[in-house]
């Protein structure tokens, strides 16, 4: 087991900021941490990479104690933390390199990481000169420098533009290939395009921990499709497993079908069929969206 944590409490003062939370993560799984501000996962993560204490319970990384084996977590973890608090005024290389000191590491391990998280062309720039997503992949190859089994992400891709946000997550999961990986989220879409498994916390508590597999299993799907022109809604309602449709706005329609059969395929056919063109294919999980929202209201 990468990370086991069983009935652990939390309390700042007066804040009970976790209430009795159990999970354990397998090694080698990707995992969203999904919850609101405020719902504890900063506060968890924390406690999984040493940062501060858990007001009860045991928690082990690796089978590792966190407040006994403190120095074999910390090697064990990558962390990235919130805000990724990084020294400005450094250069990237001489950042890390500070950090492989720190760790111990072998000053060659900066120019892999370097390469490893897409830096080359940055490593030479003062960390302030960096846009937040260059900033990000500086967080993440300090947080790779002394190769961790575990990776702790905390809200990784917040803040990002568009393209970042798709570079990071990514680097993510190139990552979580032979790593055991948390990363805390408020977006249902990462957990969808990253995670194998979702642990939702709301107000301290687990309230879901669930395989996306079968989070999908036996649900609606929806697909969100923009065609270069107007169809009738009949039309759309003939393909199979199409439960209902819903014009959105202009020749963007959304359509659920019953099956969780990737549809993207078919809608694509029938644009095909009808000399349409497709501006737009999307598909979405309703159920993680539904649950989230049901969980955390
Ligand atoms: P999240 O990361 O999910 O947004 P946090 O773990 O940061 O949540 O916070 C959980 C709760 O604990 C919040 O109500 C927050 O205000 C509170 N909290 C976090 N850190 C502290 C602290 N150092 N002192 C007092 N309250 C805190
Ligand atoms: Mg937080």
């Amino acid at each position: 087991m990468s990370i086991k944590v069983s009935g652990v409490s939390k309390k700042y003062k007066e804040q009970q900021a976790l209430d009795n939370v159990s999970f354990a993560i397998e090694k080698g799984e990707v995992v969203g941490f999904l919850g609101p501000n405020g719902a504890g996962k900063s506060t968890m993560m924390k406690i999984l990479t040493t940062t501060i204490l858990a007001t009860n319970g045991d928690v082990e990384v690796n089978e590792l104690d966190v407040n006994t084996q403190t120095d074999q977590v910390r090697k064990s973890i990558g962390y990235l933390p919130e805000h990724n608090p990084l020294y400005l005024e450094m250069y990237v290389r001489e950042y890390l390199q500070f950090n492989a000191g720190l760790f111990k590491v072998d000053r060659k391990k900066v120019d892999t990481v370097i390469e490893q998280t897409g830096l080359t062309p940055e490593a030479h720039k003062k960390i302030g000169q960096l846009s937040k997503g260059y900033r990000q992949r500086v967080g993440l190859a300090a947080a790779l420098l002394h190769e961790p089994e575990v990776l702790i992400l905390d809200e990784p891709t917040t803040g990002l533009d568009p393209n970042q946000l798709v570079d990071i997550r990514t680097l993510i999961k190139t990552f979580g290939k032979d790593r055991t990986v948390l990363l805390s989220t408020h977006i249902m879409q990462e957990v969808e395009a990253i995670c194998d498994r979702v642990i939702i916390i709301n107000k301290g508590k687990i309230v879901a921990d669930k395989n996306l597999v079968d989070l999908r299993k036996g649900q609606q799907q929806v697909v969100e499709v923009e065609f270069d022109y107007r169809v009738e809604e009949v039309a759309l309602n003939r393909i199979e497993h199409v439960q209902s449709v819903k014009n959105v706005e202009g020749f963007l329609y959304e359509l659920t079908f019953d099956t969780n059969t990737d549809m993207r395929s078919v809608v694509f056919d029938f644009a095909h069929d009808n000399q349409l063109k497709i501006l737009k294919l999307d598909q979405q999980n309703q159920n993680l969206e539904t649950l989230f929202r049901e969980l955390t209201a």
